[in-house]
């Protein structure tokens, strides 16, 4: 018999750290979505309004759905936080986006844990599988499942793991035992509210993505608001900034996993060194891992606004002065929306 305690035992042998089982149902905190999604706080991410009324309740997703089972992955390397480096040198990127990309390892991982449960189960079974792209409010169902609780900087937080944690999960038409949702253990803390270098937080608990430099660096397809530039700093790819500072990430433990180790051209990377690199060779770099997300161009745009933010000379030096120069090996640096991100970036370093 398909049990949540047995689902718990394959889960742990297929290397999750953490699971519970959650009812399907449409929770309270769900229907946050829609009044979040009118305040204009999502900006260009058009797929989640598109898919709001699905998110509202898994049960829209998957109409059988009786039961949630989510699971956490830690990804925390033994690496120093953004927080804690003093080097205007420094290419600042996002420590879930140095391994190899979530959706694949976890995707199959997920997948595995599925199959296993399908196998289990004598009678006819449905499931869905998702790893962060489905049209699923997770972090909601990761509390329900007693994973943790959501934080005031809208992470997942457990309460012995901290929040670089993965999330993933598999509706499934079984009504398995429930496990008692996590509870909110911020307490007074203000400690992400007050660190975050854009104040991308309008309330507690609520994210105007607009403002956050993940959304800028990630999401934004096209320009850069130049009024916005300045606030990204040396950031790259993503900010860890409302977790790194959380008092339950101070002490949270390492993953030794090889495919969260970060990539050798992502290890503390500098950031004069990644722009002298080739196409080719940041292509391969980011091939296979989250940062496939902006590809090559944005990866540029993003690296030129932070070496203008820099001040370091050598990152300065690496971007040059010369406006006429193409690199043969480099063909993304000429492409109009990297072009005009240079030229802000040169100005802004030759202001200093
Ligand atoms: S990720 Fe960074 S910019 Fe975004 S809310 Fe957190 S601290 Fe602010
Ligand atoms: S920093 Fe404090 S308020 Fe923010 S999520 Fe962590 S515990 Fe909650």
């Amino acid at each position: 018999m398909l049990t949540s305690e047995a689902i718990k035992t394959r889960a742990r042998e297929l290397q999750f750290d953490l699971c519970g089982v959650a009812p399907a149902a449409g929770f309270r905190e769900l229907r946050v979505l829609r009044a979040w999604l009118d305040r204009g706080y999502a900006g260009e991410m058009d797929y989640l309004a598109r898919t709001a009324d699905r998110r509202a309740d898994v049960r829209a997703v998957m109409p059988s759905a009786r039961s949630v089972v989510v699971l956490g992955t830690l990804y925390n390397t033994d690496r120093p936080y953004s927080t804690e480096i003093d080097d205007p040198g420094e290419a600042l990127i996002s420590r879930y986006a140095w391994g190899d990309d979530y959706h694949d390892v976890l995707g199959a991982r997920t997948g595995a844990l599925r199959d296993w449960m399908t196998d289990r189960h004598a009678g006819p079974l449905e499931t869905r599988v998702y790893v962060d792209t489905g049209p699923v409010q997770e972090r909601v169902y990761a509390q329900q499942a007693g994973l943790g609780w959501v934080g005031k900087n809208t992470c997942l937080i457990n309460p012995e793991l901290g929040s670089w944690l993965f999330l993933s999960e598999i509706l499934c038409s079984l009504p398995l035992d429930p496990d008692p949702p996590g509870l909110d253990q911020c307490g007074t803390c203000t400690l992400c509210l007050d660190a975050c270098p854009t104040g991308a937080f309008p309330e507690p608990g609520v994210l105007d993505a607009t403002r956050c430099l993940s959304y800028l660096t990630i999401e934004t397809k096209g320009a850069i608001p130049p009024e916005q530039r300045a606030g990204l700093g040396t950031h790259v790819y993503g900010c860890d900034v409302c977790q790194e500072v959380c008092p339950y990430n101070d002490t949270a433990p390492i993953s030794t996993d090889p495919v969260w180790q970060p990539r050798v051209l992502l290890d503390r990377p500098r950031l004069g060194e990644l722009w002298l690199r080739s196409d080719a060779e940041l292509r391969a770099t980011i091939r296979n891992g989250p940062m496939t997300r902006v590809r090559v161009k944005r990866l540029r745009r993003n690296l030129a606004v932070a070496i203008g933010n820099s001040g370091a000379t050598e990152a300065a030096a690496a971007l040059g002065d010369d406006r006429t120069a193409v690199r043969s090996d480099a063909a993304s640096i000429a492409e109009p929306l990297v072009a005009e991100h240079v030229d802000w970036a040169r100005d802004r370093a030759r202001r200093r």
